[in-house]
């Protein structure tokens, strides 16, 4: 196996890069890439964080994997990728410097775009090796994502290791068009997007969430001893509509993200600054609040909830 210019033998640990560009301060910016392959052979699982760069849990929760040990695995290869976007993880920023988003530019090409070349390289350099992506992220600023695993309902294997990883939800959804997802899925690389807490903090829970997860997935592939059961089975959202704002106003809601719903629940309330406007926020169909709208302040028409239902109870969202 040889990664970026480098013979990977068996037994031994790696601290790569893949070297773009220089920053504006002559100094050399490297993406690392931390490659461990066990004496036996095994399948190859690549973790990889921040294609976003302000998405921070992700990086966490590979730090800590890294930290315990358990890139080391009993047989295969892991190759970590803590922060892939170190150009928008230096700058607080989901996109590249010129705005680029990163996950809306693979499989990339040679000389196009910085976000372009990173894309790029990772194709033509990191993915070719790669059985298995677990790729971390986030919701955005406002938005918080319960801890959710998000695969085709068309991949099988995917779909099996979702379960095994044991988040609170499996959402069934669709790669988005020159993601990276989307890129691996045409190279017939299994993926696991993992989705949890928002932009620019650091969550406990969804760190922890997902470190469990990733060593349940290594240890159903053979690749660790530590088994840690799942406390609950994950829902799984075969469909899912967001609640939006029937009104501008301050926006004050009430439901535990990740809570189950049933019709005409309030999930929250909008109010207007002067006492004496407030309107409820109800559940239109019974179903699972997975990712909550956290803007104190929202326009008319502002996505609030997420709410999805499950394969069996798909006939409970309403045609629009
Ligand atoms: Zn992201």
């Amino acid at each position: 196996m040889r990664i970026l210019d480098t013979e990977i033998e068996k037994g031994k640990s790696y601290q790569l890069s893949i070297n773009l560009a220089k920053s504006h301060l002559r100094n050399s910016m490297h993406v690392p890439v931390i490659i461990h392959r066990a004496k036996k052979d095994g399948p190859v699982v690549l973790l990889n964080g921040a294609v976003h760069g302000d998405e921070l849990n992700g990086i966490d929760i590979i730090r800590r994997l890294i930290s315990k040990g358990y890139h080391k695995p009993k047989r295969g290869t892991i190759i970590c990728i803590p922060v892939l976007n170190v150009f928008g993880y230096l700058n607080v920023s989901r996109n590249f410097p010129d705005g680029r988003d990163l996950n809306r530019v693979f499989p990339g090409t040679k000389n196009g775009s910085l976000a372009s070349q990173l894309a790029y390289r990772f194709a033509h350099e990191i993915a070719p090796h790669v059985d298995l992506m677990l790729d971390f992220h986030t919701g955005g600023a406002d938005r918080v994502n319960a801890p959710q695993i998000r695969c085709a309902d068309t991949d099988k294997k995917a779909l099996e290791l979702a379960e095994v990883f044991g988040a609170p939800f499996i959402v069934h959804s669709k790669a988005i068009p020159k993601s990276l997802r989307e890129m691996m899925n045409k190279k017939e690389k299994s993926v696991l997007l993992f989705e949890g807490g928002k932009s620019s903090v650091f969550e406990e829970n969804v760190i922890q969430h997902g470190v469990a997860g990733t060593i349940r997935v290594l240890n159903h592939l053979g690749m660790t001893k530590e088994l840690k059961e799942s406390e609950s089975k994950p829902v799984t959202i075969a469909k899912s509509r967001w609640i939006r704002a029937c009104y501008s106003g301050m926006f004050h809601p009430l439901i535990e993200n990740g809570s189950q719903v049933n019709k005409k629940d309030t999930l929250g309330f909008i109010t207007d600054p002067y006492g004496d406007f407030k309107r409820k926020v109800k559940a239109p169909f019974d179903g699972h609040v997975f990712c909550v709208n956290t803007a104190p302040i929202v326009y008319k028409g502002d996505a609030l909830f997420n709410v999805g239902v499950t394969t069996a109870n798909e006939d409970l969202m309403p045609e629009l």
